[in-house]
């Protein structure tokens, strides 16, 4: 009976050409299956990867997925008590859904579904679970993603993918500069990736740039993984240490947590602030806890990358219909090939666009643009629509700003207020003057100012339990 139950369920290869990440050879495992019924149930369950898919045209592409889509919604509907209901209450019939294309009929899933029903979505039972990772939830509670042994399987195979699309190779060393621990999962995902690479790795943690700097040297480190305005910390210190930037060890810096880059693919202030000081290779990369996937930039820095094989991406205007490349909407993405909680059309809130035509490292894959904002983030300034990332680079590209937190609330009108919280060297009368005609002439608006010492801004950018440096604060009051 098990093992029937779980044959039912797994996902079959679509086409000779797939390959398993185990390498599991079919008699072999039917072998196994036929002694061991629950072994079959408990190890042999839906992980089939794909490795070269993303340099097939997209209509092969394309038809890869709809066959995994196929396999998944029916996953789903064994398993997910979250996805039973919601295709219940929609009335909706798996078989209806043939192609990509009919993914339009099929509701989509929020991040607020998530905390609220968190438990609904997991697909296995708890003896399954090998993992428990957690992302920051929108209603403060952490949201928790429970991983079993295949989904740190593909996890590692993803970020695998990830390094190698980021001209990563086995000699390489990396120096991880960000934590392992605190159920942080892009941590474990860039451990496992790089090992499974081949490459060598060293876990420094965040933090420390003297440590990191001596780490680099003693162990020749020639590539890094870190978030983009820790690198300027780095650079700080190197100049104030004789450190000469030009010649060190590292080679390329895979930047994670922070855009780079704007819409036009061309480095922001924050990557070129890196750049002109430290001209080593950046590699942009965008991925959530939630979508246990990375859509990272390949040596062209022309988009992230997407793992064919492991993620279909939509991009949805308000009402959840897919809209084109070149246009901007919400990502949605659909985990394949993920058994402890799979997501179907699940919305990040990022707004992206993406790109069809081929890159020139030969991948057809669909590229995804730098993140413009977060859709929940928009900020409606007087007739102007505004996302913080274009406050973050205006306000990174003023060198007498030392650090910053942009706040946005709700005036006594009702309507959006900004207020920049601000640590300058300067005398603060001093600051004012010379920053109001800036951000007026940048920034078109003229937001409240408020000026802090270096250690309140600290509490400020790192408050207790937060993972992540603060740079935005949205006290405005929703309607939710
Ligand atoms: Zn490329």
């Amino acid at each position: 009976m098990q093992i029937d139950k779980a044959r039912q369920y797994v996902y079959k290869p679509a086409t000779a050409a797939h390959y398993s990440l185990q390498n599991f050879k079919p008699a072999i495992i039917k072998a196994v299956a036929q002694h061991e019924n629950l072994y079959f149930s408990q190890k042999f369950t839906p992980v089939q990867f794909h490795p070269t898919l993303a340099f097939e045209p997209l209509h092969k592409q394309s038809e890869w997925q709809q066959s995994a889509l196929q396999e998944l919604l029916k996953y789903l509907k064994a398993h997910s008590p979250f996805y039973q209901r919601l295709f219940k209450e929609h009335n909706i019939d798996i078989r209806n859904i043939k192609t990509l294309q009919d993914m339009k009929y099929l509701p989509t899933t929020t991040k607020s579904d998530m905390q609220e029903h968190n438990w609904d979505f997991l697909c296995v039972t708890t003896d399954k679970i090998k993992e428990y990772t957690a992302t920051s939830g929108t209603l403060g509670r952490p949201v928790s993603i429970a991983l079993t042994e295949n989904d740190l399987q593909r996890l590692a195979y993803n970020e695998q993918q990830s390094f190698l699309t980021a001209d990563g190779k086995p000699e390489d060393c990396y120096q991880l500069m960000l934590t392992l621990d605190r159920q942080f999962m892009a941590g474990i995902a860039y451990y496992q990736g790089i090992r499974k690479l081949g490459a060598a790795l060293v876990r420094t943690g965040p933090g420390l740039p003297a440590m990191q700097w001596d780490t680099i040297f003693r162990l020749q480190s020639n590539s890094i993984v870190a978030v983009p305005s820790f690198m300027l910390k780095m650079i700080e210190y190197a100049k104030e240490h004789g450190i000469d930037l030009h010649h060190t060890p590292v080679k390329k810096a895979i930047c994670i947590g922070e855009s780079l880059r704007q819409g036009d693919f061309e480095l922001n202030t924050l990557g070129q602030n890196i750049h002109k000081e430290w001209p080593i290779h950046l590699y942009s990369t965008y991925a959530s806890t939630e979508m246990q996937t990375a859509f990272t930039e390949c040596g062209a820095g022309m988009g992230g990358h997407q793992t064919p094989d492991l993620i279909i991406l939509e991009i949805l205007d308000d009402e959840g219909n897919p809209l084109h490349s070149n246009q901007y909407g919400e990502v949605a993405i659909t985990t394949l090939g993920v058994e402890g909680m799979p997501l179907l059309r699940y919305r990040t809130g990022d707004i992206c666009t993406f790109y069809e035509t081929q890159c020139s490292c030969g991948r057809y894959s669909r590229r995804l643009s730098p993140v413009l904002g977060r859709k929940q983030q928009m900020i409606k300034y007087k007739g102007t629509t505004l996302y913080p990332p274009a406050i973050f680079d205006i306000l990174n590209s003023i060198p007498f700003i030392k650090e910053y937190v942009v706040e946005v609330f709700t005036n006594s009108i009702g309507t959006d207020e900004l207020k920049l919280h601000i640590n300058t060297p300067l005398p603060v009368d001093d600051c004012e003057h010379k920053l109001r005609p800036l951000l007026q002439s940048k920034l078109r608006v003229a937001p409240l100012l408020h000026f802090h010492s270096g250690s309140e801004m600290q509490q400020m950018q790192f408050p207790a339990n937060s993972r992540k440096q603060v740079r935005f604060i949205d006290n405005r009051v929703t309607a939710l």
